[in-house]
């Protein structure tokens, strides 16, 4: 098979603190075959036209994003949480008014279409931490995973690859109050059960060609989440991490996303939350804390020291009012960074990207906390690694074949150098997405999904 050729006009490849002008990218089957830089770090070259049969990428050429944290149903609620005041606590009460409409089908198609924007934007892997498993009353459907199926079909529809975070959600409070209403769909009764139903899903994945091993083919995974230390006994928290564990599967939790959730883990078990979770083994190098926007000093040394990495969602941060994370520190501490849309309120890696300098400045009042190569790598190749796929997120040989091309010349980007980036672009910028060596998006317009017709729909089926 001739391998697939592009000629990108700037290419930012690893380790390198800006992007490379005039580089070759030769894949095949999926993966990377060659990277040649052309011309070093000059402006681009006019004298190529010996590559006749690469295909030309204008503009800035990225690896693959990932998007690490993502609630597709949440999609549903953009635009319709603003009216009153109010704060997380408000804001989860609407959305568990449009969790308790879904259906498989209904979740299907606005996961889709969540997935195609997603696309349009540039990712092209994306973490979904799915709760919603079962009926509305909590009645199993007759496939017990009919739910998490409906996911890994969107992923498939939609282009891109897909680590399905199947979350264990078992009780309302730290105290071990029983689900109620719109939970009851959440709950699969204990920690067993729930490993009972999540390794029927990862085995289906596996057998039917998704696996994130690395050298494989595979586009979907399944992996764990503690939903947060309200949802899980603490007696039950070693069963889900042992899961994880035996399957090398990741494993994602909320953590310390409201100061109110460290203080009921205070009252009940006389520790934070973070603590909490190492002293049951859950914290590791295979886990991601997502948010950590209120960890204490302890915590924050607690999460570098066990290798334990953070999502960071500063747009749903910044929407649900829950604060600032303090993302410097825990990049001292060792702490991979990796980010996420989680609610979707914005769909958008670069403005979540640049939120994490720009948020760190606001605290501050200092600039220059992240190098834009930092940014990039918690856009790529450390979200990539949160999902369980080592074997992406760079533009590097043996690497799969995700390609994001970047406009230079819109009315956002003409004039920047394409080390500025992250500063200057939004998703709209997006021109040409490759995932897994096949173009997805062309032309900034993805090449199977209407995306806008779809999100229209499949939202005004589960909204009033
Ligand atoms: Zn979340």
């Amino acid at each position: 098979m001739t391998p697939t050729r592009w000629l990108a006009e700037y290419a930012w490849l690893p380790d390198r603190a800006e992007p490379t002008a005039d580089v070759l990218i030769e894949a095949e089957d999926g993966r990377i075959t060659a990277v040649t830089p052309l011309g070093g770090t000059g402006t681009p070259t006019a004298g190529v036209e010996v590559l006749g049969d690469a295909t030309r990428l204008p503009g800035l050429t990225l690896p693959g994003l990932a998007n690490a944290h993502s609630h597709a149903f949440h999609r549903a609620l953009r635009g319709r949480t603003h009216g009153g005041r109010g704060d997380f606590w408000t804001w989860r009460d609407v959305m568990y008014e449009v969790a308790a409409r879904l259906d498989p089908d209904s979740y299907l198609a606005l996961a889709r279409a969540a997935y195609a924007e997603m696309a349009l934007a540039g990712v092209t892997c994306v973490g979904e931490f799915h709760y919603l498993h079962h009926g509305p009353d909590g009645t199993p459907y007759a496939d017990p995973n009919a739910m998490g199926a409906a996911l890994v079909e969107a992923a498939t529809q939609a282009g891109i690859r897909l680590t399905l975070l199947d979350a264990c959600y078992l009780t309302a409070t730290v105290d071990g109050e029983p689900l109620t209403g719109p939970q009851r769909r959440f709950g699969d009764g204990d920690a067993l059960r729930w490993a009972d139903r999540a390794s029927a899903l990862a085995d289906t994945v596996e057998r039917t060609g998704g696996t994130g091993q690395a050298g494989g083919t595979g586009r979907a995974l399944v992996g764990a989440a503690v939903h947060s230390v309200r949802a899980v006994p603490a007696e039950q928290l070693a069963t889900v991490a042992g899961w994880a564990d035996r399957r090398g599967a990741p494993l994602h939790l909320h953590l310390s996303e409201q100061p109110a959730e460290n203080d009921a883990c205070r009252a009940a078990h006389g520790r934070t939350p973070a603590r909490l979770l190492a002293d049951h083994g859950v914290l590791g190098p295979g886990t991601v804390a997502v948010h950590a926007t209120h960890p204490t000093s302890a915590d924050v040394t607690l999460l570098g020291d066990t290798g334990t990495g953070v999502c960071l969602c500063p747009t749903t941060e910044r929407d649900l009012a829950d604060g600032i994370g303090p993302a410097r520190r825990l990049a001292e501490a060792g702490v991979a960074l990796s980010l996420g849309s989680d609610s979707h309120a914005v769909v958008d890696l670069f403005e979540e990207a640049r939120a994490v300098e720009l948020d760190e400045r606001l605290r501050t009042r200092r600039r220059g906390h992240f190098a834009p190569a930092e940014l990039l790598a918690a856009a790529t190749v450390a979200g990539h690694a949160a999902l369980g796929w080592r074997d992406a997120g760079r533009i590097a040989v043996g690497d799969r074949a995700d390609l994001v091309t970047v406009r230079l010349d819109s009315a956002r980007t003409a004039g920047v150098p394409p080390v500025g980036a992250f500063f200057a672009a939004t998703a709209a910028d997006v021109a040409s997405v490759v995932v897994d060596g096949r173009q997805v998006v062309a032309d900034g317009r993805h090449l199977r999904v209407d995306v806008p017709r779809e999100l229209r729909t499949a939202i005004g089926a589960v909204t009033r």
